[in-house]
């Protein structure tokens, strides 16, 4: 049996609004994440799939340790870590590393190839008595050259900045790597070399992966299990080739059927076009009932008045919606597939 590298328990982060101010009330919330639990297993790479605003980065953040959660918990093999990075042991940091969306950014100007992948193994104290050939070893884990050393992060293109960002993830031997869009920024013409690493050093160091994207074609080639994420809430969990194949979730038809195909298997398998009907509500005022029901061409009454719990529908596939409580009623929304 794998060993549960992360594990997320009803994890919410709410925002509130207007907090300055002494005597000012804070009666609002942005529900960024509410409620939100998944696990991830040793080597596994988990997609969790969301529009702009859906909450992944939040959770990504939350997991990192850059914000406390307001209610739940994230357990690291089993070890609370639900506070922020600074209180978490030096130990465990080094465990959990993150691989930012641009690389532009999350590098230091000012510092050069070499100043960037050494901080983490000298905060760490890691590889002292070979950090030179640790170094090396770092770049061609990206394949790049070691002469890329003395180089400064404005002199590389996107991607050998993002290679640089993902070997910096690397030198501190992690076991859990966040990727947050790490391809989004990128021309098209580097971004399956950026995969492809990911990849490679994934299978070469049974990595687990929390891979961030809104990018569903990505997912069904790189992913073990894909997660959607809607309003700060899962709607559907399943193994890749299930969620793809058989999508339970209207919000996940939805997204599915409005993704390109390739091949006429896939074709065959897409949900029919599922137009998007209603407005996006706020994350400050979600509606009572299912957060979805506002965009949802299959709600009914019950949906604007409860909302529904995650089910196991069949074994590994959850989903959260109300047709979903018999499997009579579920075929009610495969019918939705194309023949
Ligand atoms: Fe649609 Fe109702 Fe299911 Fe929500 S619970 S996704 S509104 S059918």
């Amino acid at each position: 049996m794998r060993e549960e590298t992360l594990a997320v328990v009803n994890l919410k982060k709410h925002f509130p609004i207007n907090p300055t101010g002494w005597f000012r009330k804070q009666t609002q919330f942005i529900r960024a994440v509410d409620g939100v639990s998944f696990s991830i297993f040793e080597g596994e790479c988990f997609g969790l799939v969301g529009e702009s605003g859906s909450g992944k980065s939040v959770t990504a953040y939350t997991v990192m340790g850059v914000y406390t959660p307001s209610d739940g918990q994230v357990l690291f093999r089993g070890q609370d870590i639900s506070m922020e990075v600074a209180k978490r042991p030096l130990s465990l940091k080094k465990e959990i590393q993150i691989v930012f969306q641009d690389p532009g950014s999350s590098l230091n100007p000012k510092r050069t190839v070499r100043q960037i992948l050494e901080m983490p193994m000298r905060v760490h104290g890691l590889y002292k008595h070979r950090l030179e050939q640790r170094l090396k070893e770092l770049l061609d884990m990206v394949e790049l050259p070691a002469s890329f050393l003395n180089k400064y992060p404005l002199t590389l293109g996107g991607g050998e900045r993002q290679a640089v960002a993902i070997a910096r993830a690397m030198a501190t031997e992690p076991s859990l790597v966040i990727l947050d869009e790490p391809t989004s920024a990128l021309d098209v013409s580097v971004q399956a070399k950026i995969i492809n690493d990911l990849m490679n050093l994934q299978q070469q160091h049974r990595l687990s992966y929390l891979f961030i994207t809104h990018d569903l074609s990505l997912m069904r080639n790189v992913a073990d299990r894909v997660a959607i994420i809607y309003l700060g809430k899962l709607c559907e969990i399943a193994q890749t080739q299930d969620f793809f194949n058989n999508p339970l979730h209207p919000y996940t038809q939805m997204l599915l059927s409005s993704v390109p195909v390739i091949t006429e298997e896939e074709e065959r398998l897409k949900p029919k076009r599922v137009l998007s009907v209603g407005e996006i509500p706020s994350p400050v005022n979600v509606p009572p009932g299912c957060s979805f029901h506002t965009r949802c061409h299959m709600a009914y009454d019950r949906c604007r008045q409860e909302d529904p719990i995650m089910r196991e529908y069949k074994p590994g596939h959850w989903v959260r919606c109300h047709l979903y409580k018999e499997d009579s009623e579920a075929s009610t929304v495969n019918s939705n597939r194309r023949d």
